[in-house]
């Protein structure tokens, strides 16, 4: 294994400090460390393997921590996909993940093997879609009944124009394949249901290597979602906003978190008893128009990317979509969590 500096790797002095790094990373040192950080960050410009890092601390005074520091505040990597700038797509998605992740090797092999259903190809199917072609995932598959609108434009970044009237999921399949020819994009134009959904999953060779992505805006294909995943034990997360609340979750993971329906915790499933039938409620909710545009929409979808990366990294811990389902004031920048649990009695995801 190699070391080299990384190129995310930076430093600064004030007056009265001394910084490593940027970001969650940063870090503020002493003189000592500082100088000596530099030092081996210098010698790392070629890659080194560990012995010869070794003998140059111990050459140099350097005291042996300082590599672990370094590694550990990923100013140093080993992940040699980052050691030489690339004129291509991955580049940049390698240094992120590298930022974010534990084990990028582990996330892109496990994007290279994911199958991705997209169910869904709106404003945040475009940006998932959009989010993921450049990870070069297994396959993705395109749902969704809709042709493309003048009211969509705001939004849904991948249709023009000149798509106006045309099937989402083509133009989406069609704009994606532009970005990058070798995905393998499968369109089925119609609105999911449970038949669909089942018939798609049963397609897929590997059912270990899939996972949902719901954005539909009606609760019926959540149920049909939620009840086909469970039913096939595939994670799915379920992306959209509350007007101008962006919102994740529940993210549910099979035997490991609840569904969006367990314990009816988000008041999904009215109630819809006779007597508390109300014509002017229906009136108005029928009227009801989701005030869609670019920030609640991406910012939901930025939430999920980097949930999902957590899930692929295998990182339970640190997706904030486990059990809650989490908002985002797009204001105020407040966030919001309702949590939930696994109801074993669940009738859409329980055994
Ligand atoms: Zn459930």
């Amino acid at each position: 294994m190699k070391f080299k500096t990384s190129f995310v790797a930076t430093a600064a002095k004030t007056k009265s400090e001394k910084i490593l790094g940027v970001g969650t990373k940063q870090f503020l040192a002493t003189d000592f460390v500082f100088d000596n950080s530099l030092k081996l960050l210098k010698f790392l410009s070629e890659p080194k393997n560990f012995d010869e890092c070794i003998t140059y601390m111990r050459k140099t005074e350097i005291p042996l921590n300082t590599f672990k520091l370094l590694l550990d505040h990923k100013l140093i990597t080993n992940f040699s996909d980052d050691f030489y700038k690339k004129d291509n797509m991955q580049f940049k998605n390698d240094l992120y993940l590298e930022s974010i992740t534990s084990n990028p090797y582990l996330v892109e092999e496990k994007i290279h093997e994911t199958t991705l259903i997209i169910i869904g190809c709106g404003g945040i199917g475009n940006f998932m879609s959009y989010g993921f072609q450049s990870l070069n995932p297994k396959q993705m598959i395109l749902i969704d009944g809709d042709i493309i609108e003048a009211s969509n434009l705001n939004r849904q970044m991948m249709f023009t124009e000149e798509d106006i009237g045309r099937k989402k999921t083509s133009v989406l399949a069609r704009e994606l394949k532009r970005r990058n020819s070798g995905l393998n994009i499968k369109e089925i134009s119609k609105f999911a249901n449970e038949d669909i959904l089942c018939q798609i999953i049963e397609s897929i060779d590997n059912k270990k290597n899939v996972i949902g992505i719901l954005s539909g805006d009606s609760s019926d294909v959540l149920f049909s979602t939620t009840k086909v995943f469970a039913k096939y034990k595939i994670p799915f997360l379920n992306i959209g906003y509350l007007n101008d609340i962006s919102v994740i979750g529940p993210f549910y993971i099979p035997n490991v978190s609840c569904c969006p329906l367990c314990h009816n915790s988000f008041a999904i499933e009215n109630d819809s008893k006779k007597e508390l039938f109300d014509e002017t409620i229906n009136w108005l909710n029928s009227r009801y128009e989701a005030p869609s545009s670019f920030t609640n929409n991406s910012l939901s979808s930025s939430l999920a990317m980097s949930d999902i990366i957590q899930f692929l990294d295998r990182n339970i811990d640190n997706i904030k979509s486990i059990n809650n389902r989490i908002g985002i004031d797009n204001v105020s920048f407040e966030m919001y969590t309702m949590a939930s649990s696994i109801d074993k009695n669940c009738k859409y995801c329980g055994a």
